[in-house]
C-alpha cells in the first residue's frame, strides 16, 4: 500500500508552516517557502491584518488528501525532505537522496540491503542566525581531523556532498554521541584506502565551513552570501525553528475606535504651530515644525499629510490610511470588549456583557473579590486570523526569513479560526493606585532592565507596548493562571487555550481575553463561555489564586530574580504558571505571580482577596461563623 502523508490545513501556518522541520511517519521533512505553493488556494480576508503587514492578502492551503512530500505540481503544501542524508539501520550505509530518486507514494529505501529496509534521516542539521539550513558536510566531517592534503586525495573530495562511499557506525564499547561516527571508506588516488573517520563526541554547537546560505528548498543560485556561524543541532531541536505569527480578531466596522484619530486630528489643529506649518510648507523649516507638532500630539505622518491636504486644498496623499506601523491591533480589539454599548453581534464577532453575580455581596471572600474585577464579557462568537510572516533560526533574535523566500509575493499564508472566549477586565481604579506603589514600581522596572538587555523587546513591543507596564505583567500572569485553573476545572487541556493581553495603559486598556479558537464557521460549543458565567467564575478566580499562592518549586521559584528567556520571568516557572507555546503571545516570558498574590517584598493586585480568602477559611475551619 502506498504511504499517505498528510498535514492538516491549520497545521501549515502552526506548527508546521514554511521553514519547519516535521517528523512523520519516520520521514522527515521541511516546509517549502510560498513560492512553491500551488495555484488554487483559499483567500483568506482580514483587512486590518493585511493593513497591519503591509501585504496586499492572505491564502489558506488548499485542503487535500495528500501534501506534495514527493510529487510536484498537486494541490497541497509542498514539503521537501529533509535532512537529504539518510542511512540505512542495517548496513549502516549513508545516502544522499537526490530528489531524481523520489518514487510518489514510497519512502526511500536501502539499496544494498536485500530486504531493502526504510532508510532513516540523520539525526543533525546546520543552522545559522541569519536563518539558513543544511544538512552537515558529513564527508567533510569524517576527514576534519586529517591534512588538507591527505583529505584532498580521497577520491570523493569532489562531489562531496553526494560522496557515496560514506557509513554511520555506531560502536558498542562507548555510548553517547561518543560511540556513533561518520567513515569514509573510498580509495586515495594512490589506490590505498582512505578509512577516514570520526566520531560525533564534538558535532554539536558550533562548526567550522562556510554557511551554505540558503533554505533546502530553495535552488543552488538562490543563496545568499552568508559570512554567519554555523551551529550544528538536532533537527529535532527548539532552535532550529522559531515562526513569526500574527494574528488578529475580526471586530465589526462599527467598534473601531473613531476617537483616537478626532482626538489626535483636534490636537493637531489646536497645535500653536500648525498655522506656522501651513505658511513654511514646501520650506525646509516645515519638517521642524512638523516635527515638534507630532512630538506634542503623538499624531502620524499620514493623519498630519491628511490635516494639511484638507487645509490647503490640494489633493488627499494616496495614503489616506495610516502606514502598517501604526496599525495597532490590540487597540481596537480591547475598544470592541470596554465600548460602553457593545457592538451587534455579527457572523465573525458577537459578544455579550457578563458578570462575576457578585453584585450586593457581603460574604467574604467574594465582596473583596468583585471590588477587584471591572467587568466580565462572554465572547460566543469570534474569528481569529492567523498569519505567518516568517521564521527564524538559531535564536528568537535571529535574522526573519520571509515565508515568501523568493521575495516576489504580496501576500502570507493564514489560516482562519472561529471560536469563543472570556473578557475579564480589572477595577481601573485599583489598578491605577496599585501600579502607583512604589514597591511595584521598582519590581517592575528591574524587568524592563531585562527586557532591554534581552534582545526581545523590539519583537515584543506589538503585544507589550513601547514601554512594559506593570499592568501587563499583571495582566499576562493572572491569564497563564486562568487558563491552568480552567483548564483545570473545564476539561479544556491548556493547549487549547489562548491569550491575549490588553495592558497598555495609553490606550486604557486593563484586561485579558481567554480563548479557544479551533472550530470551523459553525463556531464552539458554548463550554468556555459557560465556564465565564456567574457563579463558574467567581469561583475558578478564588481557586486560582489559591493555587497561584504556591508553586512545588517554591521555595525557589517564589523567591527567583530572573528565570526562564533571558531572565524575564520572576516568580513563575513550569510548576506554576508557564503555559504551552502556542497558547503565550510572549514566548512564556514576562511573568511573575507575585504580581497578583503578593510576596515579602511586593504587593500582589489579589492579595487582599486571598487574605479575605483565607481569613473566611480559617474561620469557618473553626466552625465560627465568618
Ligand atoms: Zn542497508
Ligand atoms: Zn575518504
Ligand atoms: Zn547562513
Ligand atoms: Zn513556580
Ligand atoms: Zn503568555
Amino acid at each position: 500500500m502506498k504511504r499517505k502523508l498528510r498535514v492538516r490545513q491549520a497545521q501549515t501556518v502552526l506548527p508546521f508552516g514554511v521553514g519547519a522541520v516535521l517528523d512523520i511517519q519516520g520521514e522527515s521533512f521541511v516546509a517549502a517557502g510560498i513560492e512553491t505553493w500551488p495555484r488554487l488556494k483559499t483567500p483568506v480576508s482580514s483587512e486590518r491584518l493585511a493593513a497591519r503587514l503591509g501585504v496586499k492578502g492572505f491564502f489558506a492551503a488548499p485542503h487535500t488528501l495528500n501534501d506534495r512530500y514527493d510529487q510536484p505540481d498537486r494541490p497541497g503544501v509542498p514539503y521537501v525532505r529533509f535532512p537529504g542524508w539518510l542511512f540505512c539501520g542495517a548496513c549502516r550505509t549513508m545516502v544522499r537522496f537526490l530528489y531524481e530518486r523520489e518514487k510518489p507514494g514510497e519512502p526511500p529505501v536501502c539499496t544494498s540491503c536485500a530486504a531493502a529496509p526504510r532508510l532513516t534521516p540523520m539525526r543533525f542539521v546546520r543552522i545559522c542566525p541569519d536563518g539558513h539550513l543544511d544538512d552537515v558536510d558529513w564527508w567533510y566531517w569524517a576527514h576534519s581531523k586529517l591534512a588538507p592534503e591527505v583529505r584532498a586525495s580521497c577520491s570523493e573530495a569532489k562531489h562531496a556532498w553526494k560522496a557515496r562511499r560514506l557509513s554511520f557506525r555506531v560502536a558498542d564499547r562507548a555510548s553517547g554521541l561518543e560511540a556513533l561516527s561518520v567513515r569514509c571508506s573510498a580509495t586515495r588516488q594512490d589506490g590505498k584506502p582512505c578509512g577516514a573517520e570520526r566520531d560525533l563526541l564534538d558535532i554539536l554547537g558550533p562548526q567550522g565551513g562556510r554557511c551554505s546560505g540558503r533554505n533546502p528548498w530553495q535552488r543552488w543560485h538562490e543563496n545568499a552570501s552568508c559570512g554567519q556561524q554555523v551551529h550544528v543541532v538536532q533537527r529535532t531541536a527548539g532552535n532550529v525553528y522559531y515562526p513569526v505569527v500574527h494574528s488578529a480578531l475580526d471586530i465589526p466596522q462599527s467598534a473601531e475606535p473613531p476617537w483616537a484619530e478626532q482626538d489626535a486630528a483636534q490636537a493637531v489643529l489646536g497645535h500653536p504651530y500648525w498655522t506656522i506649518l501651513l505658511d513654511a510648507l514646501g520650506t525646509s523649516r516645515a519638517d521642524t515644525f512638523r516635527g515638534l507638532i507630532k512630538e506634542d500630539t503623538g499624531a502620524c505622518d499620514s493623519l498630519i499629510d491628511q490635516l494639511v491636504a484638507e487645509a490647503t486644498g490640494s489633493p488627499a496623499p494616496p495614503a489616506g490610511r495610516p502606514g502598517p506601523e501604526e496599525i495597532d491591533l490590540s487597540r481596537d480589539e480591547w475598544y470592541a470588549f470596554d465600548a460602553a454599548h457593545l457592538p451587534e453581534p455579527t457572523k465573525e464577532f458577537a459578544i455579550r456583557r457578563g458578570g462575576l453575580g457578585l453584585k450586593g455581596e457581603t460574604e467574604e471572600p467574594w465582596a473583596t473579590l468583585d471590588a477587584h474585577i471591572g467587568g466580565v464579557v462572554l465572547v460566543d462568537r469570534l474569528r481569529e486570523v492567523r498569519a505567518l510572516a516568517g521564521f527564524r533560526r538559531y535564536s528568537p533574535g535571529g535574522t526573519l526569513v520571509p515565508a515568501d523566500t523568493s521575495g516576489r509575493l504580496r501576500w502570507l499564508p493564514a489560516t482562519e479560526v472561529y471560536g469563543e472566549g472570556i473578557v475579564l477586565a480589572l477595577d481601573e481604579q485599583r489598578l491605577t493606585a496599585w501600579e502607583n506603589d512604589p514597591r511595584v514600581q521598582a519590581h517592575v522596572r528591574g524587568v524592563r532592565t531585562d527586557l532591554d538587555a534581552s534582545f526581545r523587546g523590539e519583537q515584543l513591543a506589538e503585544t507589550v507596548g513601547s514601554d512594559l507596564s506593570p499592568r501587563f505583567l499583571l495582566l499576562h500572569t493572572l491569564a497563564h493562571l486562568l487558563i491552568r485553573q480552567l483548564s483545570f476545572d473545564s476539561g479544556y487541556t491548556t493547549a487549547s487555550l489562548r491569550e491575549r493581553i490588553y495592558g497598555r495603559p495609553e490606550y486604557g486598556q486593563r484586561g485579558l481575553l481567554v480563548y479557544t479558537a479551533a472550530g470551523d464557521a459553525e463556531g464552539t460549543l458554548g463550554g468556555l463561555v459557560r465556564q465565564g458565567e456567574a457563579p463558574h467564575l467567581a469561583e475558578t478566580l478564588i481557586r486560582m489564586l489559591e493555587a497561584a499562592a504556591w508553586c512545588s518549586a517554591d521555595p525557589l521559584c517564589a523567591e527567583h530574580t530572573g528565570q526562564g528567556f533571558g531572565n524575564l520571568n520572576r516568580a513563575a516557572c513550569h510548576a506554576c504558571t508557564l503555559l504551552p507555546e502556542t497558547s503565550c503571545q510572549t514566548g512564556n516570558t514576562l511573568l511573575d505571580r507575585a504580581l497578583v498574590v503578593g510576596s515579602a517584598h511586593v504587593p500582589g493586585y489579589f492579595t487582599d482577596v486571598l487574605t479575605a480568602s483565607r481569613e473566611y477559611a480559617a474561620a469557618t475551619a473553626l466552625g465560627g461563623t465568618p
